[in-house]
């Protein structure tokens, strides 16, 4: 096992990473930004390195600084949390050429999923189910034209480079088609350096249900069961639960198997989502796999008792994973509200002092933050400041439990969006679990009106 860890990251995932490290009896090296001075991560580590100033293009991702960070700190493997750097293959392979072990997959495993239109082809050989759609990326219009009228509309066109929820764009019109596409090529330019796109059939109502794997370098790979994630708003995830209200055990058993299909098909190792679009007739479709632990990994945790932080690190470290299939249960209803500093009506980004604080708490309740009483929000990164999870014997008691957690929660100085968390919360449809990723859509038209 390690002996020290350096977390490539900040806010609640490094300290996320900090927990799993000291159950572990590892020690820790938080790097920081100029503007993460009085950050919590950096509080917590055993060990602290300023990497650099406060935008992340000179920090949090600055390669080169995040070496250093480790070789001084004689840190032998690196656990790049999510977002940043965590689905770099060539910080992966800068890493292991200075003897670091990166905690995650390989730099391989990372590039095949990584383009999005690749990872659709070689699901398809693995016997994955894919959406119809262009074989890899599309080349010139006329073609990307004809594919579109093949499948039929509407269709979407996306960024193969894409990710959280950008580079997308949905085509319902014929005579939209050619602008959508040139549109998404010149955004997906200037948003991920990379213009290529591809089309897929666009699903009306889907539910998005993702299945979360870990595999160990022995050859052992597993799913923990799903996450309903549809409820999102501008493709970005806004409330996640586990088990999703619809799945039944075969198709749990489906799904999970074809996740698992996807992961061996890429010699992956460690943690890892295949993330599916679900429709009405209960066929699934591959959408893409993520190649880190997720934001939502805790109800799952909390679903199933496993520590998937701990088992990414084990995992990376050369350990056998110690259970079988048959031994993953899913106990009871997990669902997570994403605390975010924003407004909760015009979702405008609201950093700045938190003058008061109060976490909840209670039986059923967990939170994963990294915010304080007097902590200032830096307005450089992602908004999300708490992640709120409840846990219950049933959907209906970790609904009830979540709305006490977010009842009893005090955050002042900042505005946030648990005002919106509690409408959701509130909602017929929500509560009877009768939705598709369409939900905000429709949810926001009330509550705007309200
Ligand atoms: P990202 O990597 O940016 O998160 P995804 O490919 O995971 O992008 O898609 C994000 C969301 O976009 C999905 O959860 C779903 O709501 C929507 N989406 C993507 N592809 C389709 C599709 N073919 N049909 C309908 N909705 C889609």
């Amino acid at each position: 096992m390690f002996e020290k860890i350096l977390i490539a990251n900040r806010g609640e995932i490094a300290l996320r990473v900090i927990w799993a490290c000291r159950d572990l009896g590892i020690q820790t090296v938080a790097v920081y930004s100029q503007a993460d001075r009085y950050a919590l991560h950096r509080r917590f580590a055993d060990e602290d390195i300023c990497i650099g100033p406060a935008p992340s293009a000179q920090s949090y991702l600055n390669i080169p600084a995040i070496i250093s960070a480790a070789e001084i700190t004689g840190a032998q493997a690196i656990h790049p949390g999510y977002g940043f750097l965590s689905e770099n293959a060539h910080f992966v392979e800068v890493a292991e050429s200075c003897q670091l072990q990166f905690i995650g997959p390989t730099a391989h495993s990372i590039r095949l999923m990584g383009n999005k239109a690749e990872a659709k082809r070689t699901m398809q050989k693995a016997g994955v189910p894919i959406l119809p759609g262009s074989d890899g990326p599309i080349g010139d219009l006329e073609s990307a034209v004809k594919v579109a009228k093949a499948i039929g509309l509407p269709v979407i066109v996306k960024a193969s480079a894409g990710g959280g929820g950008r580079g997308m764009r949905i085509v319902r019109e014929e005579s939209d088609l050619e602008r959508s596409i040139s549109t998404a090529q010149s955004e997906a330019e200037i948003a991920f350096g990379n213009s290529e796109v591809y089309i897929e059939k666009y699903l009306t109502n889907p539910r998005h249900i993702e299945i979360q794997v870990l595999a160990d370098h022995h050859g052992k790979t597993l799913y923990l069961g799903e996450r309903e994630c549809s409820i999102q708003r501008r493709h970005q995830k806004i409330i996640e639960e586990a088990p999703s209200p619809v799945l039944s055990s075969s198709l749990r058993k489906k799904m999970g198997e074809a996740a698992v299909k996807a992961a061996e098909a890429t010699q992956y190792r460690g943690a890892g989502t295949v993330e599916f679009l679900l429709d009405d007739d209960g066929k699934f479709y591959f959408m893409e796999m993520n190649t880190r632990i997720q934001v939502e990994h805790g109800v799952t945790e909390l679903v199933t008792g496993v520590d998937l932080v701990k088992w990414q690190i084990r995992i990376a470290a050369g350990e056998h994973l110690d259970f079988d299939q048959k031994q993953i249960q899913i106990q009871g209803h997990a669902i997570e509200c994403r605390v975010n500093a924003e407004d909760p009506f015009n979702f405008r980004p609201s950093p700045g002092l938190i003058e008061h604080f109060h976490p909840p708490g209670g039986p059923g309740i967990r939170v994963d933050s990294a915010v304080y009483a007097g902590y200032r929000v830096p307005p450089n990164y992602d908004s999300m400041i708490a992640k709120v999870m409840s846990h219950g014997a049933s959907r209906t008691e970790a609904i009830a439990r979540m709305k006490r957690a977010l009842g009893m929660t005090v955050i002042e100085g900042i505005s946030n969006n648990i005002p919106l968390h509690l409408a959701i919360l509130e909602d017929a449809n929500f509560q009877k679990g009768e939705f598709s990723t369409k939900f905000m859509e429709l949810f926001m038209e009330q509550y705007r009106n309200k």
